[in-house]
């Protein structure tokens, strides 16, 4: 957009650049009349206003980002032939903290699991990376995430968070106890954004220029150190500064204490999927470090704030569908299901051209056959808009197996994952809490979740969690269910 041209007497101008009449009064019959409907100026002023906002977005709705940069700096070409994984390339790039499940006036500092978005301008075209800040999530199967999203916002008669509806949605789906353990942990309070890890918590396929495959596990290490905030801290941040984490972030970047987190991978080759002792597509669970350790690849750091917020952050638009040459998607359900519901939010939120406007827009050149459409801004002039074509407008050919292809044959079914000898719901998140957290760590998660739990869940519910707890690790159940037992009955429902 151009700046607008100034408008002597009042400064500013009608959208088509007129000058504006005025900014403060309305055009009347007399200073007392009534409004005349020809005060074009007024109504176009009001009619935008009713439509100044986008829906915001379900989930993910409150956050904020930076512009960077990320530098590979060690050699990954014998795993990846996409250019911004070379070494010495250095990548433009955007990335979106938020909150997962309040709305976008809600505080940044309320428990919850932070999304952690990436768009890479590279020279192949953009990747987004659209992770989180825990290496796992809550559900498996992408059929189940709007009814695991609607248990985590509010209930439907009074419009109020509700724990019982928490604990009901993840006590009926156990594979969340991975997820629900580290959420419930210190991690689920980070200090700011840039004190908390980020993971692309799918699997991906790296394949390099032999057309070798690879799955890659991705972690961003912060480079500040992790730091968290008590429940206490945070409840008192909350009320004080309800945009703490956004206001962190840019007030850094203001004063040039640019974060940075380093990347590493964990790297299985293609075939030991088939064989690897857990499903390595089964998005709650982490492949132990012993089995896969992590292999630097490079930096990224945040240096440049939006100019509008609006403009580049409410409009960023992020699809983990997004990939370039040399990376592709995994078997991992949850990670198919997004491929999809991204962009198509994007498309209801922003608009079917939503990737042609500037923060969207790749570096690298655009030839696509998608046309026309609302807002519609760039397009290919007199070329033809189909393909094949004579004319001379290129299109894209290839056929037989699909570079970033993996085998998928089968019987179509509906059905869980193939469990393996040693999958299930509830080891890796024992072994976090046995084998990770400390004494004091695993005390704060019983006072956590006890706490929560006196948070107005009960009957069977109630039950449940324990057993869930219990599952998870014994002796951690049973001083939860002590707790909630000598705290007495919990809260009854406000319903
Ligand atoms: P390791 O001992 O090698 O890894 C444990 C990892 O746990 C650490 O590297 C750290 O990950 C993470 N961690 C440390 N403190 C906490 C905490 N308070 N809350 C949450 N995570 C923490 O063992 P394994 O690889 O066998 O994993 C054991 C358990 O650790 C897993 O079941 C999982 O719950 C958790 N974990 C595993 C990760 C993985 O990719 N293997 C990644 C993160 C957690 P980081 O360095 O990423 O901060």
């Amino acid at each position: 957009m151009t700046t607008p041209k100034k408008n002597q007497s009042t400064g500013s101008t009608l959208s088509t650049g007129a000058p504006a009449p005025s900014d403060s009064h309305s055009l009347t019959i007399g200073p007392d009349g009534p409004i005349l409907l020809h005060d074009v100026h007024f109504l176009e002023q009001m009619a935008h206003f009713n439509r100044e906002k986008v829906p915001e977005r379900q989930p993910h709705a409150k956050g904020s980002g930076a512009f960077g940069v990320f530098e590979t700096t060690e050699d990954m070409s014998a795993y990846t032939r996409a250019a911004l994984f070379q070494k010495g390339a250095a990548t433009e790039m955007l990335a979106r903290f938020s909150t997962v499940a309040g709305e976008q006036g809600s505080p940044d500092t309320w428990r919850d699991v932070r999304g952690f978005s990436l768009k890479f301008y590279t020279s192949e075209g953009n990747y987004d990376l659209v992770g989180n800040n825990t290496p796992v999530f809550f559900v498996r199967d992408p059929m189940k995430f709007p009814h695991f999203i609607r248990s985590q916002k509010r209930l439907p008669d009074s419009g109020l968070r509700d724990n019982h509806m928490q604990w009901d949605f993840w006590t009926c789906n156990p594979e969340t106890a991975h997820q629900v353990t580290y959420l419930m942990g210190e991690r689920g309070l980070p200090r700011t954004w840039r004190h908390m890890n980020g993971y692309g918590s799918h699997t991906f396929l790296w394949i390099n220029d032999a057309g070798e495959k690879f799955w890659v596990k991705y972690h961003f290490h912060t480079n500040q150190g992790m730091q968290f905030f008590t429940n206490a801290e945070a409840a008192e941040m909350a009320g004080n500064d309800a945009d703490f984490h956004r206001r962190d972030l840019f007030e850094a970047i203001v004063h040039g204490d640019y974060p940075s987190w380093t990347l590493s991978v964990q790297i299985m080759p293609y075939a030991e999927a088939k064989t690897y002792r857990l499903n390595p597509f089964d998005l709650t669970k982490t492949w132990p470090h012993s089995d896969y350790p992590l292999r630097k690849v490079g930096v990224m750091t945040l240096n440049r704030n939006p100019e509008n917020f609006f403009a580049q952050i409410e409009q960023a638009a992020f699809s983990p569908g997004n990939t370039v040459p040399g990376i592709g998607l995994s078997p991992d359900k949850m990670l198919l299901g997004r491929a999809f519901a991204y962009n198509d939010a994007q498309r209801n939120r922003i608009g079917t051209n939503f990737h042609q406007l500037p923060v969207n827009r790749p570096k690298a050149p655009v030839n696509t056959y998608m046309f026309d459409g609302q807002m519609a801004f760039e397009h290919s002039g007199k070329d033809p808009v189909y393909a094949p074509n004579s004319e001379g407008r290129g299109w894209a050919g290839d056929s037989g197996p699909a570079a970033d292809g993996w085998e998928a044959d089968g019987e179509m079914v509906r059905s869980a994952y193939t469990l393996r000898a040693g999958d299930d719901d509830f080891s890796q998140a024992g072994a976090l809490v046995r084998d990770v957290f400390n004494d004091e760590q695993r005390t704060k998660l019983v006072e956590q979740v006890a706490g929560s739990l006196l948070g107005g869940v009960r009957g069977e519910v109630l039950e449940r969690a324990f057993q869930y707890w219990k599952n998870v690790d014994a002796t951690t159940g049973g001083r939860i269910e002590a707790k909630v037992r000598e705290r007495g009955t919990s809260k009854p429902a406000q319903r």
